[in-house]
């Protein structure tokens, strides 16, 4: 079975969040099972600089986009594993010269849709030229960015003849890639396409919609927020669709990639450690408090965030809760970059409590892993989360965490105090400050009593979140 996987993002090319970790950790956990794993991905600048050794395959594809034309190259990258390659896409103008992957300063660069149409359309040229005689049997692609290569597909010549099986997955559904009507011609399809059964979307178009109704499986990234995104509340306005297609819903846990996330030899990090002895991470406390330059006392909690600083995070909480627990009663550092707004608010906390916080606002894969390796409990009060890949990061390295429970949280972190017997960390149910800051206290209550504390962090320890039981699930239905 040879499978043509699309997406904007893989770790370690390009990575803004969990996508880039999925699309790393998935190829590589399916590769064994198939005869080849195809990644398309945009040739982004930073991947050009990095003097990854790529071959020239394909030169020139022209892309018609509008009135205007484009052309593209197709290069490959052969990863350590041999079945699975990377065909980087590139364009000077649409990728290699902007700095980011989607915008900046919080800001979508104003030709999104030009630069994904460009991606779609090319890797599909791709697809067509690299699979002569040798058809892909899968498509799968994720999130809004490669959504239209579905609907695109269905019209091609090539899958006149051969259709590929067609999955589509929605890693995070409040991003839907939503443009106006009069940008339409740039999609170059019939204008039929502009109907409510189709791309429309209160008088916008709509690029997600392509990836649901033109694949024949849709997948989320857990089962809790499989069910969550059929709801008209947490539906990001397509709930009503999404239900409609249940049947072909399947929500599958976000796996980790325990060669990359994992203490026992992580290269990151000051001392290595494990669930067998983890007296390693007082030293990797002390070395995350000498970085932040706070007291490097063992005593007093330690508590974390990395995190994309986002709406959807619910840092307002811990912004809320924090106050009156700097004085004397823990440690807080955070890693995070996003909506300006809320990096100010915690530069401010800073300022008022310099001696107990540590603030980055940087991207910084070293440091998210010693920060996961140096802190004792993990705040991640999302408002949803489609999966989570920071918590269950957490529990491998012993960081206890506490989870609004919700999406994928519900499913990997289990609340100490409803489970005393097999709670893992700690979750509050309902989303607003007083829940949040009573469980926190309760838990600073916990901190304080070893032999408890330690057993919850072990239950975490021994956690497998790898990616051995979700491929096998994503399987099931390449082969269905
Ligand atoms: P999301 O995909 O919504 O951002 P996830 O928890 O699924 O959230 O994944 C986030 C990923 O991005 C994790 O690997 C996390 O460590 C990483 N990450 C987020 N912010 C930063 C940052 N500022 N520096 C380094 N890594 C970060």
């Amino acid at each position: 079975m040879r499978v043509a996987m699309f997406a904007s993002e893989m770790e370690p090319f390009a990575k803004t969040g969990g996508l880039g970790d999925v699309i790393s950790a998935l190829p590589r956990a399916l590769a064994p099972h198939l005869t080849a794993i195809d990644v398309f991905l945009p040739l982004y600048r930073q991947i050009e600089k990095s003097n990854l050794s790529l071959k020239l395959v394909l030169d020139p594809i022209p892309v018609k986009i509008g009135r205007r034309s484009y052309f593209g190259k197709v290069w490959e990258y052969q990863t350590e594993i041999q079945n699975l390659k990377v065909y980087f896409i590139s364009n000077y103008p649409l990728f290699g010269s902007r700095r980011h992957l989607y915008g900046k300063e919080g800001r979508d660069y104003r030709d999104n849709l030009t630069r994904f149409v460009f991606f779609c359309k090319s890797a599909l040229m791709a697809v067509s030229a690299l699979s002569k005689g040798n058809q892909y049997d899968v498509f799968h692609m994720h999130d809004w960015q490669t959504a239209l290569i579905a609907l695109y597909t269905g019209l091609l010549e090539f899958s006149k003849n051969h259709m590929p099986l067609r999955i589509f997955t929605i890693h995070n559904l409040a991003y839907q890639g939503i443009y106006p009507r009069s940008s339409f011609p740039l999609l170059g399809i019939d204008p039929g396409f502009f109907h409510r059964d189709q791309l429309e979307y209160w008088g916008k178009i709509n690029l997600l919609k392509a990836g649901i109704l033109h694949s024949e499986w849709l997948t989320t990234v857990s089962p809790t927020y499989a069910q969550e995104i059929q709801t008209e509340t947490q539906g990001a306005g397509l709930g009503g669709l999404i239900k409609s297609k249940a049947a072909k819903l399947v929500g599958i846990l976000n796996g980790v990639d325990y060669s990359i996330w994992n203490p026992k030899n992580d290269p990151s990090i000051a001392v290595n450690y494990d669930k067998n002895d983890f007296s390693g991470k007082v030293a990797c406390k002390q070395a995350l408090q000498r970085i932040f330059d706070l007291d490097p006392a063992a005593e007093i909690p330690l508590c974390a965030v990395v995190s994309r600083l986002d709406w959807q995070k619910g840092m307002d909480l811990i912004l809320d809760v924090l106050p009156d627990l700097l004085e004397d009663q823990i440690q807080f550092v955070l890693l995070g970059t996003g909506d300006p707004t809320i990096e100010d608010r915690f530069l401010d906390l800073n300022q008022t409590f310099p001696d107990s916080t540590g603030i980055a606002l940087t991207f910084n894969n070293s440091l998210a892993h010693q920060i996961e390796a140096g802190a004792d409990i993990f705040l991640m009060p999302s408002r949803y989360e489609p999966s989570g890949l920071n918590d269950k990061y957490s529990l491998r390295y012993g960081t206890v965490p506490i989870v609004h429970k919700t999406g994928g949280l519900a499913d990997s972190v289990i609340d100490y105090f409803t489970y005393p017997e097999k709670g893992n960390g700690f979750t509050f149910s309902k989303f607003d400050v007083q829940h949040f800051k009573r469980t926190f206290t309760k838990v600073l209550g916990i901190f304080k009593n070893k032999t408890t504390w330690h057993q919850i962090m072990r239950r975490g320890m021994k956690q497998d979140f790898s990616w051995t039981k979700a491929a096998a699930e994503y399987l099931n239905l390449y082969h269905s």
